[in-house]
């Protein structure tokens, strides 16, 4: 221990220094690391799936894909005739090459058919999901195989998405892509193996049915490649291939809502075959599974130098059955552990955007390592780390929901426990970690189709004053060649209302809540590769790292240093005003999410809710009694249903947010009145301890925090009192505050300083202003309240 030094000159170190010992002879309350770490590779799909070759083993053999291409958009009449994929089914049946199940009919139609041609309906009411294609259960139907063809596609694995296959001439394949499950459209991704081709035979591809209007796909991406001859012989594993790419409207009608005539949008692809008796697989891009994540995990959590740092634990059972993943990455030292920060990282919210992953592993793989920065990290933070928020939509091929159909990225503001289990329990879990301590960073990893480069949005109140939100993003872009700052917004938009960037920013208060997009292409025409989206996640790391201050350090050794942040807000001031107009947004199509009705046919509503459920057995046997009104009684009991399955459930801190003015006030100090105010009545709210902390949310910190808490009161509140008055372990932010004092009393050389701390000194006084006013006026005098 280095006590001595500390002792003299630092009153909190002296503090901690006892906490310390006394930590060493009492065993912590929760086992930190438990022993079994490793996690079980149990992979549920709603289908049977084929293993997949494994792809990846390094990330350094790509190669740079310099030829030029030609993007030809095909002059093709976009008629006005309404035909259907249905309709183009029946004219070309005898064509049909593919189905991904073979037991699909895809002729069949009831009466009353509800679905659409390439949705898949999982029904949730029994144990085991049931899966129905055009109301037939599917894996009842009678076997009906396809023709046998020289040419043979697959999409029966992990993440894989082809729903059938047509072929149209020799030498041309038209392909259907399936739904996300439960919804009748957000398709885009595709991923599928072609097999049979002859060595330097040339196919192509015509994926009939995409959503967006607009594709990176017409500015030069190729779709991602993995040939298994290739990788046996020379070792190449995916790369960007394929050529003579365009996308252009379909002459396909959207089936839904059928009234508005909407087309598809198709994309065509040409390509080589090089190898007799290849297997070739396509992807939109390179594909990364649960499976992958899951053998990631584990090598991490095996490797003796890695998993003293790391720990794990299911944060909840999917819809599916998977796991949802919470890892935690801090540093095993108990010494300052108070004063880390929070950090906050999210991906695969949306399961077609695999470049999330790679980010994700990327962050894992650094915040791991031996690195000194990743030392200083873990001495100075805590990671809350949600690697895959959606596996269950991973694993069986969805581009955009989860299982129930919605797309979770746009459920966070009252998630439903049943529906969307992932978003409710890790909304719950950071909310009590932001009791326990200050969250600095929040990242939600995602994927983008439409723009080049890498780029954030984050929230705030002002498309034009350059405030806080904007530093880290600045500084993100600094650090990261692959990330362009140009392209980031600040905007809080009402169409994105419900994501978790907006719900965590509006209710935590935390400034740098970003989502994190990395294109599906690159930049400057250039492809990004695996280990592209591996560096950005790197570069997260670095950017944080400048900005977290050392609390193991004195003061005085980092005073004299530059504030970064002071640095990045002065350059944000010097640039040109923007309006931050978002070009292309990647937003989702809610047309294509199911209506209540049939909802309620695939969800049980009381499988997730005692109180509904006694409240819907109250209403049938009210029902039972009024047997002379039938037609009245059975709306009832629908509408009740429908109501409790779509009800969302209740979140504890039902505090109403005034809703954000549209106006915009000329004056900035006048635009952060309304949130500040809250943030002041927060601050009244916490004065109580956070013993209210739900239990199922109890993280180590939590029990860790307790201790200290009891501590604290035995031993040194008097102490503590004549110290610094204020001293409250509870309120993260107030321990700046207190260690800005202790360097004032220390600290007499330091002229640079004295300002922000008289500052941080006179708002202590003055007990009405709470420290998020000190924080709103260290916003503007550009101090680092975050230090
Ligand atoms: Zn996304």
């Amino acid at each position: 221990m280095n006590s001595n030094n500390n002792y003299n000159n630092d009153s909190s170190s002296e503090d901690d220094l006892q906490v310390y010992e006394t930590l060493t002879k009492i065993a912590p309350a929760n086992e930190l690391l438990p022993r079994k770490l490793t996690i079980d590779i149990d992979v549920k799909s709603l289908y049977p799936l084929k293993p997949l070759p494994k792809f990846c083993k390094t990330y350094t053999t790509f190669f740079e894909e310099s030829s030029q291409r030609e993007c030809l958009i095909p002059d093709i009449q976009v008629s006005d005739e309404n035909r259907t994929l249905l309709d183009y089914y029946e004219e070309n049946k005898q064509n049909l090459v593919y189905k991904r199940f073979d037991q699909l009919d895809l002729g069949k139609r009831t009466s009353n058919d509800r679905t659409y041609f390439a949705s898949l309906l999982a029904n949730f009411k029994r144990t085991q999901p049931r899966v129905f294609f055009r109301g037939e259960a599917l894996f009842d139907q009678k076997l009906t195989p396809c023709t046998s063809e020289q040419i043979q596609f697959d999409s029966n694995f992990e993440s894989g998405n082809l729903f059938c296959a047509f072929k149209k001439a020799e030498n041309i394949y038209d392909l259907v892509i399936q739904n996300d499950i439960n919804t009748r459209g957000n398709t885009q991704w595709f991923f599928f193996s072609v097999t049979g081709a002859k060595a330097g035979q040339t196919i192509q591809f015509n994926i009939l049915n995409h959503l967006k209007t607009g594709s990176l796909f017409n500015e030069g991406l190729q779709p991602a490649v993995y040939s298994v001859k290739e990788n046996q012989l020379v070792g190449t594993e995916w790369c960007r291939d394929g050529f003579n790419i365009s996308y252009f409207k379909s002459i396909f009608m959207k089936e839904y809502p059928l009234s508005l005539k909407k087309k598809y949008y198709q994309l065509r692809f040409h390509y080589t075959f090089k190898h007799e008796g290849d297997k070739v697989y396509f992807a939109h891009s390179y594909p990364y599974t649960y499976t992958n994540l899951l053998e990631f995990l584990n090598t991490q959590l095996e490797d003796q130098e890695r998993n003293q740092y790391l720990s794990r634990k299911v944060l909840c059972t999917t819809l599916g059955g998977n796991t949802c993943e919470v890892l935690t990455i801090t540093s095993n030292s108990l010494q300052k552990r108070a004063f880390r920060k929070g950090v906050v990282f999210l991906a695969r919210q949306h399961p077609g955007e695999p470049q999330g992953s790679y980010v994700m592993q990327g962050i894992i793989e650094f915040l791991t390592s031996n690195n000194p920065q990743a030392e200083y990290l873990r001495q100075n933070c805590i990671f809350k780390i949600f690697p895959m928020m959606n596996s269950d939509g991973v694993v069986n091929g969805n581009y955009r929901c989860g299982l129930e159909g919605s797309d979770l990225n746009r459920r966070w503001k009252k998630p439903n426990k049943y529906l969307h289990p992932s978003v409710y329990y890790a909304k719950k879990y950071v909310k009590g970690f932001s009791k326990e301590r200050q969250i600095l960073l929040v990242v939600d990893l995602h994927g983008h189709s439409r723009k080049q480069s890498s780029f954030v949005y984050g929230c705030a109140y002002s498309s034009q004053v350059k405030t806080i939100e904007r530093v880290f993003a600045l500084l993100m872009s600094k650090v990261n060649p692959f990330m362009d700052y140009s392209s980031c917004t600040f905007r809080v938009e009402s169409a994105k209302d419900k994501t978790a960037r907006i719900q965590l920013w509006r209710e935590l208060k935390i400034n740098w809540v970003y989502t994190y997009e990395c294109s599906f292409y690159g930049q400057q025409k250039k492809h990004y590769q695996i280990k592209d989206y591996l560096n950005c996640g790197v570069s997260i790391c670095n950017a944080l790292s400048q900005i977290v201050k050392d609390t193991t350090k004195e003061f005085t050794n980092q005073a004299n240093q530059p504030d970064i942040q002071q640095q990045m807000l002065e350059e944000l001031g010097k640039m040109p005003q923007t309006d931050d107009q978002d070009i292309g947004s990647d937003s989702s199509q809610s047309e294509a999410e199911l209506s209540d009705d049939e909802l309620v046919q695939l969800f049980q509503p009381k499988t997730y809710s005692i109180k509904q459920k006694n409240l819907s057995k109250q209403q049938e046997t009210n029902n039972k009694k009024k047997i002379q009104q039938p037609n009245s009684n059975q709306k009832s009991t629908i509408a009740s249903q429908k109501a409790s399955v779509l009800q969302e459930s209740p979140t504890k801190n039902q505090e109403q947010k005034p809703p954000m003015s549209s106006q915009k006030p000329k004056n900035p100090l006048y635009r952060i009145q309304a949130p500040q105010r809250n943030r002041q009545l927060d601050q009244v709210k916490q004065v109580e301890p956070p013993l209210m902390v739900d239990k199922s949310v109890q993280t180590d910190d939590w029990i860790y925090r307790q201790w200290l808490i009891q501590m604290g009161k035995l031993k040194k509140q008097q102490e503590f009192q004549s110290i610094t008055p204020t001293r409250n372990i509870y309120k993260s932010s107030s321990q700046s505050v207190t260690r800005f004092i202790v360097k004032n009393s220390t600290m007499k050389n330091d002229r640079g300083r004295v300002d922000s701390i008289s500052l941080m000194a006179s708002g202590l006084q003055n007990k009405l202003i709470s420290s998020s006013q000190q924080r709103q006026m260290m916003r503007y005098s550009g101090s680092n309240f975050m230090s």
